[in-house]
């Protein structure tokens, strides 16, 4: 069968390859599923993958098959697997267990480890190919309803999991009540946060760098959201009062410092998510950002990943933006790519003006 694999730490290496399709008894103790997969999202870790600056074979091959936002169908399920059945909709985590505690626990996304397992990204191949098979601990099912925009479903559980560890750490204010939310970045992940924290009843204002109007900015009023350029306001001129939960989505790092900066309000939390592997430096005001976060009680925490909850957290989210705001997700599936052999158009329109979800449509169910 087909897969798009890199050969990692080698720029520009992506390439069809065959490989052999494997089986439901590749697991042990009739536990297998086997997948065959439908769509696969790509991302701004593809990217990096593909241009050599991150991504890990793994051991002992040189190649690493990509991929790791999935939806595909159950094929076929081991005889001691009573979680699944052939024709449901899945889409599988991207972590595995490692060692650490937090590993043993089945929260991977808490890994303590330096060598991490990652579906498509870090030592385990990914799902830009025809079939997979898995645990079904490693599979999230989705209702066939949702089948449609479920490869949104992978990126929606990051911004779940930010947003779940922020109201988990403010249990520590015992009758925190956020009203009023910003979201720097209106990317796939910006957009899945704004959705996330509507769906809460959240007053929110999405800060990106396009002016509007373009699709970004109707996609954030469409929620009831309001969206600023930051080419027109500063995040400073418009944090007016300062915002409960901020959720940094930018991929750029020098904002978190602007964001640290008086974007918060008192006891307010700011989520950091973007993956920035480059090496850029920033000077910062370091004493009025100290003060500001030790007089005004502020959290600040970095999020990676996500565990089953929070996928499962991402289902509800869909399902509840598909019945309030019929067509909103569908409107991020911008570049649909057909075919695996076109997978270097899907790169080419990772970053394409007007691109939101660039997704490589594998087979149909
Ligand atoms: C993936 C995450 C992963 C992270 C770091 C992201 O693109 O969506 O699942 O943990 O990259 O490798
Ligand atoms: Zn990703």
């Amino acid at each position: 069968m087909k897969a798009i694999a890199v050969l990692p730490g080698r720029a520009d290496s992506a390439r069809l390859t065959e490989i052999a399709k494997p089986s439901v008894t590749d697991i042990p103790a009739g536990r297998g599923v086997l997948v065959r997969v439908l769509r696969v999202g790509l991302d701004g870790t593809d990217k990096e993958i593909n241009a050599a600056e991150y991504g890990t074979a793994p051991p002992g091959e040189d190649m690493l098959i990509t991929g790791h936002e999935s939806l595909g169908i159950v094929a076929e399920t081991g005889p001691a697997v009573t979680e699944l059945a052939p024709g449901d909709y899945v889409v599988a985590r991207v972590r595995r267990a490692g060692g650490s505690l937090y590993d043993l626990i089945d929260t991977p996304d808490m890994t303590t480890d330096d060598a991490y397992y990652e579906h498509g990204i870090s030592r385990v191949h990914g799902f830009l190919t025809e079939y997979y098979v898995e645990e079904p601990r490693y599979l999230i099912r989705v209702p066939r309803q949702l089948a449609p925009v479920a490869v949104l479903l992978e990126p929606a559980s990051i911004a779940e999991k930010g947003i779940l560890e922020a109201y988990e750490i403010q249990r520590r204010l015992k009758v925190w009540q956020p009203r009023r939310a910003a979201v720097l970045g209106a990317g796939t992940i910006g957009l899945l946060a704004t959705m996330i924290l509507r769906n809460r009843g959240l007053e929110v204002t999405v800060f990106g760098l396009e002016e509007p109007p373009y699709l970004n900015s109707e996609l954030v009023q469409a929620l009831g959201a309001s969206y600023v350029s930051t080419k027109q306001h500063s995040l400073r001129e418009a944090a007016d009062g300062g915002y409960d939960l901020v959720f940094e989505a930018t991929g750029y790092s020098p904002i978190v410092f602007d964001a640290m900066g008086g974007l918060l309000a008192k006891n307010g939390v700011l989520i950091l998510s973007s993956i920035t592997g480059g090496t850029r430096r920033t000077e910062i005001p370091a004493d009025a950002i100290n003060l500001d976060f030790v007089l005004g009680n502020k959290v600040m925490f970095g999020t990676v990943n996500a565990n089953r909850e929070h996928f499962e957290a991402g289902v509800r989210d869909l399902a509840l933006t598909e019945a309030q705001h019929p067509g909103w997700l569908s409107r991020l599936l911008t570049h649909p790519i057909h075919g695996l052999d076109h997978y270097a158009e899907a790169l080419d329109a990772l970053g394409a003006p007007g691109a939101i979800k660039v997704y490589v449509e594998i087979a149909t169910a």
